[in-house]
């Protein structure tokens, strides 16, 4: 994945970002996610003032892609409105992680800060190493394994 690349997924994300519905905490994130030919996915977060009903801009993202049939992704960007930036929480990388086994290949995480700059960058596999999948699990995702978007 080239700079460039990464640039542009990281304006996505923060582009993303303007669509969350957010009254519980007033802080919008956003994500965007490339598939292995190039397409790219954007989430962002949807809360409730129901507990447990929420879902982070991460797996938004995910959700996005799957319902275009994508399955296969090399990258994914996290915006978030700070200085700092955010790392994906559990419940992310856990999904994160169970794509990058059905993709039988690592994914990218680019952490964008409130100006929109990646300022850290990692891999899903170094953040939730040795996690449980559907690969661990002995799952069949053949059906999985090419995107059909
Ligand atoms: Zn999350």
């Amino acid at each position: 994945m080239n700079q460039k690349q990464k640039l542009m997924l990281a304006k996505a994300a923060m582009e993303a970002s303007k669509n969350a519905y957010h009254p519980v905490t007033r802080t919008a994130a956003g994500a965007a996610l490339m598939t292995r030919e190039g397409s790219v996915y954007t989430g962002c977060n949807v809360q409730s003032v129901i507990s447990g009903l929420g879902c982070c801009a991460e797996r938004c993202a995910i959700y996005n892609a799957v319902a275009h049939g994508a399955y296969n992704y090399k990258a994914i960007a996290v915006y978030f409105p700070t200085k700092n930036g955010a790392k994906p929480c559990g419940a992310c990388l856990q999904l994160i992680s169970e794509f990058a086994q059905v993709a039988k290949t690592d994914i990218r995480i680019l952490m964008v800060n409130n100006e929109g700059r990646i300022i850290a960058e990692s891999t899903v596999n170094k953040m939730l190493p040795g996690a449980y999948g559907p690969r661990t699990a002995g799952k069949k995702l053949a059906a999985y394994e090419k995107n059909r978007d």
